[in-house]
């Protein structure tokens, strides 16, 4: 299914405005040219944007800073979600997309959450046929790039 991607930025920088507002993050969603498109499903592509979202809102601390660029490559359209929070531990960063795994040192523990987060974000991108990887670096932040293959505009 061909899905433009300008209207999936429009709502979920409408879904996450107000509690980024109320947690005093900035929260920034960059637009992209309107005719950008890409192969997926838009629920499940709402859903990892969601879940990528809502983890950078979780872990960055009041003051901070979230960002959701696209970027074209090719023929991959590439989401990025970005924060600059409290980042993952490089021994952990391999098992992230793990059901169920989670870094404690007693941070996660208490902000809540099962671990499902990014192994359903992982599944999801797989099944649309994309790529999901992470970079992070403890205290400065980290940024999740989601890609998914462009799909060509009929020609106007
Ligand atoms: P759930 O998403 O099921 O509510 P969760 O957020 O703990 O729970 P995931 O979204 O799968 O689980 O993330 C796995 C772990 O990776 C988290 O517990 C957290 O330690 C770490 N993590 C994920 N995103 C970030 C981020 N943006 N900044 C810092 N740590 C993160
Ligand atoms: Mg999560």
């Amino acid at each position: 299914k061909l899905l433009h991607v300008q209207p999936l930025l429009a709502g979920v920088a409408q879904r996450f405005a107000l509690q980024a507002s109320r947690q005093q993050l900035t929260y920034r969603v960059h637009a992209t040219e309107p005719s950008l498109a890409v192969y997926g499903d838009a629920d499940m592509v709402n859903r990892v944007l969601d879940n990528l979202i809502s983890n950078a809102l979780k872990y960055t601390a009041p003051g901070g800073e979230i960002e959701v660029r696209v970027k074209v490559a090719g023929e991959f359209v590439t989401f990025a979600v970005s924060d600059n929070g409290i980042g993952i531990p490089a021994e952990d960063l391999p098992h992230v997309f793990e059901r169920f795994y989670r870094v404690e040192k007693g941070r996660s523990r208490r902000r809540g959450g099962t671990g499902l987060g990014l192994a359903l974000a992982r599944e999801m991108v797989e099944r649309m046929g994309g790529e999901i990887r992470i970079v992070s670096e403890p205290n400065r932040g980290t940024t999740v790039y989601v890609s998914l293959r462009r799909a060509e505009e009929a020609i106007v």
